[in-house]
């Protein structure tokens, strides 16, 4: 899985109409907005530090980090950027957006002395896990040209590589301070299952056909990112659903306003409002998780909702 996406990566833009899949950001303009009002907000609360860095995992196209300086930027918060991005075509891509800007390759490179301010959407998704049948993991072989599964059976997932960076992302929070919004599809507990996919086109395809050139991915265990951060000082909000997450910091009002200065794109302002939030589209699936330092605040939008009268 891990190679077969380097390549996959590594060789093309996988994202929108033309490419295998579409993500929040590429969807509208409100979700980075949304994410940059959020930490914005968490920096002022914060005592506004005059030097802290906007660090973003998997930028794709840059779309998600343009939306959000922008509100940043209309708050006053002039982040340095660093982005992780091991892709040299998406790296292309993200560049002609910011004139200043460092690529790393991991955490480790960013400059130690500033807070954080992190985004990772749809990133651990596409990092590498293992299926495991009762103690055996699940081995692939290959069956004449084609690829195939050794055993097949109750499926358990996990992935040492997504609970390293949930370790190193409290980490480096623990040591210079910050706050990191992780934003994937997947479920708030461990459950078993197989939720390994493959979408290419913009449909689900074949796991195992097409090697390097299929878009995999799996569903984030995000109880298993807070096991796997567990022991670093720092505090977790979330997850809590896309859909509330969104509508409780203002996305409603954002796309009223939106209506109002473009009524000629009403329409489209409501649907992708609908994509992002509704329940049967992004609004369930996709959930929002926070780790922020202990002297840091508790990002807005993690609120436990109004209980309903009945
Ligand atoms: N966050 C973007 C793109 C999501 S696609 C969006 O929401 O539109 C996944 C992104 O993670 C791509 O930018 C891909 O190149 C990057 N990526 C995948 N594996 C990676 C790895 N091991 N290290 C760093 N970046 C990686």
């Amino acid at each position: 899985m891990a190679a077969c996406n380097a390549h996959y990566y590594a060789t093309r833009d996988p994202l929108g109409a033309n490419g295998d899949f579409t993500t929040a950001p590429e969807i509208h303009q409100m979700f980075g907005e949304m994410v940059g009002a959020c930490l914005a907000d968490c920096w002022h609360r914060a005592g506004a530090p005059e030097e802290v860095a906007y660090v973003e995992l998997g930028p794709g196209r840059g779309t998600l980090a343009v939306d959000a300086l922008r509100v940043m930027t209309s708050a006053g918060l002039r982040p340095e950027i660093h982005l992780v991005e091991t892709s040299p075509a998406l790296r292309d891509a993200q560049g002609e957006h910011f004139s200043e800007v460092d690529w790393h390759e991991s955490l480790l490179t960013i400059p130690q002395d500033v807070p954080l301010l992190l985004v990772a959407n749809e990133f651990l998704d596409a990092l590498p896990i293992r299926q495991w049948i009762g103690d055996e993991e699940r081995r692939v072989t290959l069956d004449g040209e084609q690829l195939a599964f050794l055993s097949n059976g109750l499926i358990r997932e996990d992935s040492p590589a997504r609970n390293a960076y949930a370790w190193e992302i409290a980490a480096q929070i623990d040591v210079r301070g910050g706050v990191a919004l992780i934003i994937d599809y997947g479920h708030d507990r461990s459950a078993l299952g197989d939720t390994l996919q493959a979408v290419k086109g913009h449909t689900f395809a074949d796991v195992l056909s097409n090697a390097g050139d299929q878009d995999l991915t799996s569903h984030v265990d995000f109880e298993a990112i807070g096991r796997a951060a567990s022991g670093i000082d720092i505090r977790f909000a979330g997850p809590a659903t896309q859909g509330d997450w969104l509508r409780r910091i203002g996305i409603i009002q954002r796309a009223e306003i939106l209506t109002r200065q473009n009524p000629d794109r009403a329409k489209d302002i409501g649907s992708a409002l609908a994509r992002l939030t509704a329940a049967d589209q992004m609004g369930e699936l996709f959930k929002v998780f926070a780790i922020h330092h202990p002297d840091w605040p508790t990002p807005a939008g993690f609120e436990c909702p109004p209980r309903e009268d009945k």
